[in-house]
């Protein structure tokens, strides 16, 4: 097997020009979520000359892509691709990266596709991820139905082959009051903005009470229109955040509870608004981590120890709950770079990255080859999956 190693390297290697050109141009024209036409365009283009068959718009979405490959009858295992971009900073989630190494580590297997196990290889291309929940549509879609595991990578300042993720629920808030002069009849009126920073004060008694790895965060979104005026209508938006699914649960409860204590505090009328599109937390699949881990080493990169306190969230999470699934981190950013600064934008078409670029699209792509030939490999990810809570 060590030889068809050598031979997917190599042929990502050959790729590495065009390869670091479509991340530029994917950087260069950054697209939100849901609106990645382009990106998906010349993702699906590359991978169509790579000899894949290509189905666009798959889960009803019209900027996801599914490219298969297929050598028989085995185990199907999926390549994830990120393409959107952030508001007003562009690519500074390093997105194209991403979506470059996908399609990048699909083209390495393509390149062996002669010598490879039976099996179906899918590069999927996974739109919105900034907060839009494109993967939680595909899951629901069927997209992910019948894949077998899942990987993708991401982009950072250092190299871990796992890194837990959040789960994220957002629920907003709006208080109706009743308007009235705000020094002449003030006893008039129902203040709902009251019913917004009693909820914000709730809050923030509840913070103490927290989990450390939990967040909660939130912003008001309407206020009043004029100090004269005893506010009618306020509103607000939350983020919560849990490393469990249950505890989540638990804490948006309690996060909601804060909003209605503060409604009859205020003899405001309170309307929750819940979203459907809650980002889960990453199921941490060790064995599909440590068999990136062996091919990390294998291209020579030096792997950093887990971070505890950088958590973020992301759909891939949702994708972790249904399939064995890792999103390993890749190096791109000199160290200490944040996410979503200026900084990590410019760094994502860097050298670099393109040296990331280049070594995550092998190491995913021989984990892909180890996971066709080794029945055992994929029976234990699988076990592993049903074992953890
Ligand atoms: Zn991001
Ligand atoms: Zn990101």
């Amino acid at each position: 097997m060590s030889t068809v190693k050598d031979q997917i390297a190599t042929a990502v290697d050959h790729l590495g020009d065009e390869l670091e050109s479509l991340s530029r141009r994917i950087h260069d024209n950054p697209e939100l979520g849901y609106q990645e036409v382009k990106a998906a365009g010349w993702l699906t283009e590359f991978l169509a000359g790579q000899g894949f068959k290509v189905e666009r718009g798959v889960g009803g979405v019209e900027t996801a892509f599914r490219a298969t490959i297929e050598t028989g009858d085995g185990p199907s295992i999926a390549i994830l691709c990120e393409y959107d971009a952030l508001p007003a900073i562009g690519h500074a989630c390093g997105h194209n990266v991403i979506a470059t190494a996908g399609v990048g580590a699909g083209a390495g297997l393509a390149a062996v596709r002669d010598k490879l196990p039976k099996g179906r290889i899918h590069v999927i291309g996974t739109p919105a991820e900034e907060g839009g929940g494109g993967k939680v549509r595909l899951i629901r879609g069927g997209v992910f139905t019948g894949v077998d595991a899942a990987m993708m990578v991401h982009g950072w300042d250092r190299w871990v082959p796992h890194q837990d993720l959040l789960g994220v629920v957002r629920v907003g808030f709006e208080f109706t009051g009743k308007a009235a002069h705000a020094s002449a009849d003030p006893w008039e009126g129902i203040n709902a903005l009251d019913g917004v920073i009693q909820t914000f004060n709730n809050v923030s008694m509840l913070r103490q009470q927290v989990r450390p790895d939990a967040r909660v965060h939130g912003i008001v979104t309407s206020g009043g229109a004029a100090p004269n005026i005893i506010p009618e209508f306020a509103a607000a938006t939350f983020y919560v955040r849990a490393a469990s699914l249950e505890y989540l649960a638990q804490l948006q409860k309690r996060v909601i509870a804060c909003a209605e204590g503060a409604a009859k505090a205020t003899g405001s009328t309170l309307k929750v608004i819940e979203y459907d599109n809650t980002y889960e937390p990453m199921k941490r699949n060790q064995t599909l981590a440590d068999a990136f881990r062996v091919n990390m080493r294998r291209v020579g990169v030096t792997e950093s120890p887990e971070i505890k306190e950088r958590l973020g969230s992301s759909d891939v999470g949702n994708v972790s709950q249904v399939l064995p699934t890792i999103q390993p981190y890749v190096k791109i950013a000199p160290d200490g770079t944040p996410w979503h600064s200026r900084a990590f934008e410019e760094a994502a078409v860097s050298p670099l990255a393109r040296e990331g670029l280049l070594a995550a699209a092998k190491v995913m792509a021989m984990t892909t080859l180890d996971l066709l030939d080794d029945p055992d490999l994929l029976a234990r990810a699988k076990q592993e999956f049903r074992a953890a809570p």
